[in-house]
């Protein structure tokens, strides 16, 4: 494998653009080496600037769920194109997604559309803080709700990686109204929400976290977050970014049967463009603007080529259910295989793996948690990741990603991808 296009371009980018990348876990910190540079994808491909192709496994970190390029889509966003790429003025392709959305994921009554999901979850604590009138919020020890000053207390993802999880710039009176607890653990919450009586607005979370790697809700969970919030009087908002449209039609909430207050939304809502949602019940939405009092706007929001891309993915997923028994097929090849390799080679391992999301942690240990996540040794993942992309196999560069399968993965494929895995982890072993 020639890797020199790759290399040249990331040289010349660290030149004028922050580390050359625009995204930080895009610069393969984490594993170490230099990022690829994409040319093209397809399907389950993607070919970097050398012309090498890999069988990839993150897929625009979460949004090609039907695979790369899919003709569909492109045909949808080509069409769209010809009647212009923006307009500033309200039009149909948005009515009709809103009223997607709130079918396929019934919590959302009322939705907005936004640029990013970034800006989703923005959006959703500052409703929620309008709507109850109080500042505090609680969010989740690892958990990623995109790079708002208020969230990059404790953040996961790029925001581990990176060794800064508390960034320069955000001040000490944003981080104070910010109040950190460990997943799973109800009764860290009831102590926050005893020592801030009537002070909190919201609690965000990831319903299944996947930026801290992956982990799954313990039994009573959810359901005991959500009694929680009912007895207090406190916004319950599900981040749903990651996992909405993707392990159901209706998300997590749908999985696991939890009602959210509100949920925000991003990655495969867009189809591949860039957008983000938030929505909840109709009395929290009635406050946003113009409704309400709480200000929100974008110029690009409901972007008519992003629209015309993210509608024509939901409608395929809601009319194509079998879809997720395909992707959980998938997923359990996959993982099982995997399995089978470490067992036999003696590794100690914990794979968390719920429909077409799983993560491989070097330890022992159960991962449920931050603190349990933070456990796994990541020079062995780095070690890992480089083998598999020697071997032609793109994971997420860094252990505290989840990966993201996507019906594009054939039997074939598949095999491809465990005689790699197994390769990888023999050479580990030397
Ligand atoms: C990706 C992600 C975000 C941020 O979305 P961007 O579009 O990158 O701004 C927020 N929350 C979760 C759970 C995510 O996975």
């Amino acid at each position: 494998m020639q890797i020199t296009r790759s290399k040249a371009l990331f040289e010349k980018a660290k030149n004028y653009i922050p580390g050359g990348v625009n995204s930080p876990v895009r610069a393969f910190r984490a594993v170490g080496g230099d990022p690829i540079f994409i040319k093209r994808a397809d399907g389950a491909f993607i070919y970097d600037e050398d012309d090498n192709a890999y069988i990839e496994l993150i897929n625009s970190w979460g949004p090609m769920i039907l695979g790369h390029n899919h003709p569909m889509i492109r045909e949808a966003v080509i069409k769209a194109m010809e009647n212009g790429t923006s307009f500033g003025a309200p039009t149909a392709r948005e009515v009709e997604i809103a009223e997607l959305i709130t079918h396929m994921v019934p919590s959302v009554e009322k939705v907005r559309m936004v640029n990013s999901g970034t800006e989703a979850t923005m959006s959703a604590i500052r409703v929620a803080r309008g709507f109850t009138g109080r500042d505090k919020f609680i969010k989740m020890e690892g958990h990623y709700h995109g790079h708002g000053d208020s969230f990059l207390i404790s953040a996961g993802s790029g925001a581990i990686t990176m060794g800064n999880p508390d960034s320069p710039g955000v001040t000490k009176g944003t981080a104070k109204d910010t109040l950190l607890a460990p997943y799973n653990d109800l009764e860290a919450i009831e102590k926050l929400v005893r020592a801030n009586k009537n002070e909190i607005a919201a609690i965000i979370l990831e319903p299944v976290p996947g930026n801290m790697g992956l982990a799954i809700p313990q039994k009573g969970y959810l359901e005991g977050l959500r009694k929680i919030c009912d007895r207090e009087g406190i916004v319950l908002i599900f981040d749903e970014v990651m996992t909405g449209f993707r392990l159901a039609k209706g998300g997590a909430q749908e999985l696991f049967g939890v009602s959210p207050d509100m949920t925000t939304l991003g990655k495969i809502i867009g189809g591949g463009m860039p957008v983000g949602a938030y929505g909840g019940k109709r009395e929290i939405m009635e406050h946003v603007s113009p409704a309400g009092p709480v200000y929100q706007a974008g110029t690009l929001s409901g972007n008519p080529i992003a629209m015309a891309a993210g509608l024509t993915m939901l409608n395929y997923l809601n009319e194509h259910p079998e879809v997720y028994n395909q992707l959980n097929e998938i997923g359990n090849k996959l993982t099982q295989g995997i399995r089978k390799s470490l067992d036999k080679l003696g590794l100690k391992y914990t794979i968390n793996h719920l429909g077409s999301m799983y993560s491989l942690f070097f330890t022992g240990q159960q991962v449920f948690d931050f603190n349990s996540a933070k456990q796994s040794n990541t020079v062995l993942f780095g070690k890992y990741f480089q083998e598999m992309l020697k071997r032609g196999i793109y994971l997420a560069p860094s252990q505290f990603e989840s990966l993201f399968l996507s019906t594009a993965l054939t039997d074939e494929l598949i095999q491809k991808i465990l005689h790699a895995n197994e390769e990888s982890l023999i050479a580990l072993h030397h």
